[in-house]
């Protein structure tokens, strides 16, 4: 079928859309749309989108990037939380027949029910201009669900990116980064700067790709480390020993976890900001059942 152009994400054409349907943009929804073919271009790209997938976007707003993974998947679903958005559709959406949008709060709806059922024994591809204010909780639930999920491209705060990208011993090095570096190998795809959106947001952003993993590193209890990597990070200037013999939740002596550091190889007074996901895991199994 012949696609009525120009898409959205020429600025023309956006501008056009809001004022015809008298759209008022809802900060508290984070709504910035993206006004730059080259970005959307980008943010497809970096999904690798193939005709045989499943696309989970999240939050489509007036549909710009909808329309460019409409043209590359087999199908896509949206979830969206505002339904003033419905009418907009009707005409941005009417080119594509494999795309559906369900009005709802992303962090209300059974993704797990949703992906069964429009994805039965296929794992999907989440693409998706994520909303600010929830970009932590929503990658989180993504990942912690365990969703049949081949990888997640969003555009997030670069700032937030920083930090899910970074190694050890680099500043932006923290609990966010191993939270999702246990589930996730990733990548920053792009930088993209406040004037690709409309309106501006007073932040840079960038899109990262989080692939799942398939075999996530040994530990025996995986809580117990997420407990741990939050403890290690929980006063930013503490050695690793002073953090967690401090932690509460954590409730270990300064002997045993000297005792464990030794055991690794590692000094007493190291930090955490200098250690791996791996030498968490490790850390982790020495002090399983100690507490
Ligand atoms: N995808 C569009 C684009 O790139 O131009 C819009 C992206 S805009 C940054 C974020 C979108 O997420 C908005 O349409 C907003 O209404 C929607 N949104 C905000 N909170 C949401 C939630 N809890 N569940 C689903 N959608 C949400």
């Amino acid at each position: 079928m012949e696609k009525a152009r120009p898409w959205l994400g020429d600025p023309k054409r956006t501008v056009e859309i809001l004022q015809k349907y008298g759209f008022r943009f809802r900060k508290k929804f984070g709504q910035n749309f993206l006004i730059d073919p080259r970005v959307l271009e980008k943010i497809t790209a970096a999904a690798d989108i193939t005709e045989e997938d499943v696309v989970l976007e999240i939050g489509p707003g007036i549909g710009t990037l909808t329309q460019y993974l409409a043209e590359k998947a087999k199908e896509v679903i949206c979830i969206e939380i505002d339904n003033s958005l419905m009418e907009i559709h009707e005409e941005t959406l009417a080119d594509w027949d494999n795309i559906t949008v369900l009005f709802d709060d992303v962090m209300k709806v059974d993704l797990a029910a949703l992906l069964a059922e429009k994805s039965p024994g296929r794992r999907v591809k989440v693409a998706a201009n994520l909303p600010y204010y929830i970009t932590t909780p929503v990658i989180m639930a993504l990942l912690e669900q365990e969703l049949p999920l081949e990888s997640v491209t969003v555009m997030i705060q670069k700032e937030v990116a920083e930090r899910i990208a970074a190694q050890p011993g680099n500043k932006n090095y923290g609990a966010l980064t191993l939270a999702v570096q246990y589930y996730a190998d990733v990548y920053l795809a792009a930088n993209v700067p406040p004037n690709c959106f409309i309106p501006r947001p007073d932040v840079s952003s960038a899109v990262i790709r989080m692939d799942l993993k398939k075999d996530k590193i040994p530990v025996k209890d995986p809580g117990r480390m997420k407990q741990i990597i939050r403890a290690a990070f929980s006063k930013r200037r503490k050695t690793l020993v002073n953090c967690l013999r401090s932690d509460e939740g954590a409730g270990f002596s300064r002997e045993q976890v000297e005792a464990a550091l030794a055991a690794l190889g590692l000094p007493a007074d190291v930090r955490g900001e200098t250690l791996s996901l791996e030498q968490f895991a490790a850390l982790s199994d020495l002090l399983d059942g100690q507490a």
